[in-house]
């Protein structure tokens, strides 16, 4: 037996939209499902506008092209994402700069913010880190008073809400992944929404070469290939569907974990507020000295068992690209405890049972 960390879940509309597309001859990347699935994806995250990409981080790279962040420019980010939020900025040469994580929801400390903006600072891009949003009108309000663009990397929040409203929707952009471990997958994937028409008709031009929609290979700048193939839309679709299902089960599962795990002593489990829909694209929790044994120790007992897991990401500032000699301790912490649980939408209760019980064995 063997419980992977993520996987897809594709069904009979999958494949029949597939079959269906394959059979118009329109595999690339013009024809219609792509533009329907920019519609509905937008629509379903409370935002005027949708353009489909390759994948996540070209959405994230596209998102910081449209508000003009270029060379001599700061972007803030958290210390503790995934690498690719950094990485967009470094493909702008704008230089990304940290800032600590807080405690409450493993995101970006807003408190922290202000001590890092100076005249070059130009954008924050706030990561709902593993499905939990952000405190978005708090960073809004924040980026208001400097006037700083504020991008969204929602890449594993797809459905989340503070205060009912859906991740992507606050700032000026919101950017998605559609990668295979993702909510809803296309495969690779990802998408940019916003309610600005301008920034999505700047962001169609620099995903398509920047070529001029009235001459045909005319260039009005350096453009990128950042295109979704419209087979990769006609599986979004399905994928669509059923995303409030998927949600709802990861939601479900995460109570079970928390049921089960509440009483383990060492055992962390991430706080809920009362603000957010929190999605729980991982389930996650912290392995603190309290519980004697590391999290490492606990990641090889578990394999042992045909349980997968995964440790956090590491702290970009400890990284060779990015490596600085400054400390922050909250993602610090986090990245030596955290551990991401089994969650795929298909996790029976009886596995999650399995799952809890080795832990509690350790
Ligand atoms: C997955 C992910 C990305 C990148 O998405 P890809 O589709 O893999 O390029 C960006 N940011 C975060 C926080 C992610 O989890």
């Amino acid at each position: 037996m063997f419980i992977p960390i993520g996987e897809p879940c594709l069904g009979k509309k999958e494949a029949q939209n597939v079959s269906k597309c394959l059979k118009s001859g329109w595999i690339s990347s013009a024809g219609k499902y792509i533009g329907d699935f920019e519609d509905k994806f937008a629509r379903y995250c409370g935002s005027k506008y949708g353009v489909a990409t390759s994948n996540g981080t070209t959405a994230l790279h596209l998102a910081l092209l449209a508000l003009d962040i270029k060379e001599g420019d700061e972007v803030i980010i958290p210390d503790l994402t995934f690498v690719a939020t950094a990485n967009a900025v470094t493909y702008t040469r704008a230089k990304p700069v940290f800032v600590d994580c807080q405690w409450e929801d493993w995101n970006i400390d807003y408190h922290k913010i202000e001590d890092k903006i100076n005249k070059r600072t130009k954008a924050i891009i706030v990561v709902h880190l593993c499905g939990n949003p952000a405190a978005m009108p708090e960073i809004m309000r924040l980026a208001r008073r400097y006037n700083l663009k504020v991008i969204e990397d929602a890449a594993e929040a797809h459905g989340a809400e503070y205060k009912g409203r859906k991740v992507g929707s606050f700032g000026d952009i919101g950017c998605f992944s559609f990668y295979g471990n993702k909510i809803i997958t296309t495969g690779e994937g990802g998408m940019c929404v916003t309610d600005s028409r301008i920034l999505s008709e700047k962001m169609r031009l620099l995903r398509d070469h920047g070529m001029s929609k009235t001459r045909h290979y005319w260039h009005t700048m350096v453009g990128y290939n950042y295109r979704l193939t419209n087979i990769q839309a006609v599986i979004g679709l399905a994928q669509l569907e059923r995303i409030e299902e998927f949600i709802n089960r990861k939601i479900e599962n995460a109570s079970l974990y928390e049921r089960l795990l509440r009483d383990v002593e060492g055992i962390v489990l991430p706080r809920l507020s009362v603000h957010a829909r929190h999605v729980f694209w991982m389930y996650s929790v912290l392995v603190t000295r309290r519980f004697r044994i590391d999290r490492d120790t606990l990641r090889l007992r578990l394999r042992e068992k045909g349980i997968d897991s995964r440790p956090f990401f590491y702290p970009l500032h400890l990284m060779p690209p990015y490596r600085l000699k400054a400390h922050f301790p909250v993602a610090e912490e986090l990245s030596r405890s955290g551990i991401m649980l089994p969650s795929s939408v298909k996790l029976t209760e009886k596995q999650i049972r399995y799952i809890a019980r080795n832990i509690k064995d350790v």
